[in-house]
């Protein structure tokens, strides 16, 4: 039977089912990546058939499938499996594959509602463990992990691990926010030690996964075997732990793993949202277990992680990116790096679908839902600051009665900006640049009108403090 005729096999109930929650994910899903990527990406597709937990998209061309297997496949998989607690992955055709040979998948994602573009399976480097594995993603390596001071630890702590031969800190226990890092470094360790020490075991394992192989062990009653699995690897990565805590067999059980694991010079990374002293439910002796290792923190990133982030995204994608626009997706994307990966891959995918170039006003425009939820009011004095910071002149100078043009077109600038971003007349403009007249301000927010039309690199200048002021 071929994916085409799937369809056809439900019953009527099953389809409208099927509809109903397939509007329900794609309209959550256009309200995240707004209308063009939506009308590019999510409105050609068409669901076949939901069956074993599985769903099977078509869509028209292989480039079509394989941007959205990279860019949207993971995100759609946790949606779904919102509404239908029953889904597991999601598959994409392309329409004319009869067989479908191709297809590739992704695995559901942990319940972690933020989690996306990691696969949550349980992934096994070794032939052996074949039985508790899935696919490592590709990009979650060392060499794509950009270093700045926020992840530094962490990443030196992972690389030392995946270096050495024996047991280094044990646990290594990463934590950090969503969207940080944790699984892409634990990732890298694997398929580091896969590379350089291939006889050796690694597991990588979500939480849940952990937790859900276990129930299965006991209800099947072979609890020893489970064991002897996890107890007979190098190394053990658990992702997620919070979602171990306060479930009391698992929990016993893990820590059963990992007392033995560790008795036997095994390394074990975990990774968890919290510390090992916040997480909920965790029993005392499994805390101070836990702290005997060495515990590395992902911090909240830094305007330069985020410029060097995006920096080495654009370069992998191939893609010509303005500098500005990098500046500014760095500025105006702060709350994690999934967040701003997924800024940047929505103005590449419009960029490519309209054809255009990207610059400063289509980034804008593609992003005002994602950027609109970071608006807030500015002062005056913070446009001012932040002018004569650009322009390198001093504060004073936006008062000084300096007509010098290196300190008069900042401060014009800076009335051109007052004048758009604040509710405040023209007369108090003037009255915050030195008791200025309301023509002057008048005069500045018409010459630099001007200049914008005349100077592309004046304008997107004023455009890029514009936006930086508004974040
Ligand atoms: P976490 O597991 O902490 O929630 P992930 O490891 O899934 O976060 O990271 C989310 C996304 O951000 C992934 O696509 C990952 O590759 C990317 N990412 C995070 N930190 C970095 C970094 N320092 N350099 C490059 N990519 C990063
Ligand atoms: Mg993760």
């Amino acid at each position: 039977m071929n994916k085409d005729d799937a369809a056809t096999d439900g019953t009527s109930a099953a389809e409208n089912n099927q509809d109903a929650q397939w509007k329900a994910v794609s309209n959550l899903l256009r309200a995240e990546i707004g209308e063009a990527a939506y009308q590019s990406w999510l409105k050609p597709m068409t669901v076949r058939s939901i069956s074993d937990g599985q769903v099977n998209i078509s869509v028209p061309t292989r480039f079509m499938r394989d941007w959205i297997v990279a860019h949207y496949v993971d995100r759609l998989c946790q949606l779904w499996a919102k509404q239908n607690s029953e889904i597991k992955s999601v598959d994409v055709y392309i329409k004319s594959d009869r067989a479908a040979p191709q297809a590739v998948s992704r695995k559901s994602a942990d319940s972690d509602a933020a989690a996306g573009g990691e696969v949550s399976a349980a992934v096994a480097i070794n032939k052996a463990r074949a039985e508790i594995s899935g696919p490592l993603d590709q990009r979650f390596t060392f060499e794509n992990f950009v270093v700045g001071k926020p992840n530094e630890f962490a990443y030196a702590a992972a690389r030392r691990v995946a270096e050495a031969s024996t047991a280094q800190f044990n646990p290594l226990f990463l934590y950090g926010g969503v969207g940080l890092g944790k699984t892409h470094l634990m990732h890298a360790i694997a398929w580091h030690i896969h590379k350089s020490t291939p006889e050796r075991t690694v597991i990588y394992l979500s939480a849940e996964k952990f937790m859900y192989r276990f129930i299965r062990a006991l209800r099947e009653k072979n609890t020893v075997d489970f064991k002897d699995q996890f107890r007979s690897v190098d190394v053990l990565m658990i992702d997620d732990v919070q979602f171990i805590s306060g479930k009391d067999s698992t929990q016993e059980e893990f820590f059963h793993t990992f007392n033995s694991l560790v008795d036997l010079g095994r390394q074990i990374v975990i990774s968890s949202d919290k510390s090992p002293s916040d997480l909920e439910g965790l029993e005392e002796r499994l805390i101070s277990r836990l702290n005997c290792g060495l515990v590395a923190d992902i911090h909240a990133t830094n305007y330069e992680l985020r410029l060097g982030i995006l920096q080495s995204k654009a370069e992998h994608l191939g893609m010509k990116i303005p500098p500005k626009v990098l500046e500014f997706l760095a500025h105006k994307i702060t709350a994690n790096v999934r967040e701003l990966e997924g800024g940047l891959n929505r103005v590449v995918a419009h960029a490519q679908l309209v054809g255009r170039e990207i610059s400063l006003e289509a980034t804008q425009d593609v992003l005002h839902d994602l950027l609109r939820a970071n608006d807030r009011r500015v002062t005056i004095e913070e446009i001012q600051k932040r002018v004569a910071a650009h322009f390198n002149i001093r504060m004073s100078d936006m008062h000084s009665a300096r007509r010098a043009r290196s300190v008069a077109r900042p401060r014009q600038v800076a009335m051109y900006l007052a004048k758009q971003l604040t509710a405040r007349s023209l007369p108090e403009i003037g009255r915050k640049f030195g008791g200025r007249d309301h023509t002057t301000v008048m005069h500045a927010v018409k010459k630099v009108d001007e200049l914008r039309e005349l100077d592309t690199s004046f304008a997107e200048d004023v455009e890029l403090l514009r936006r930086m002021l508004e974040s």
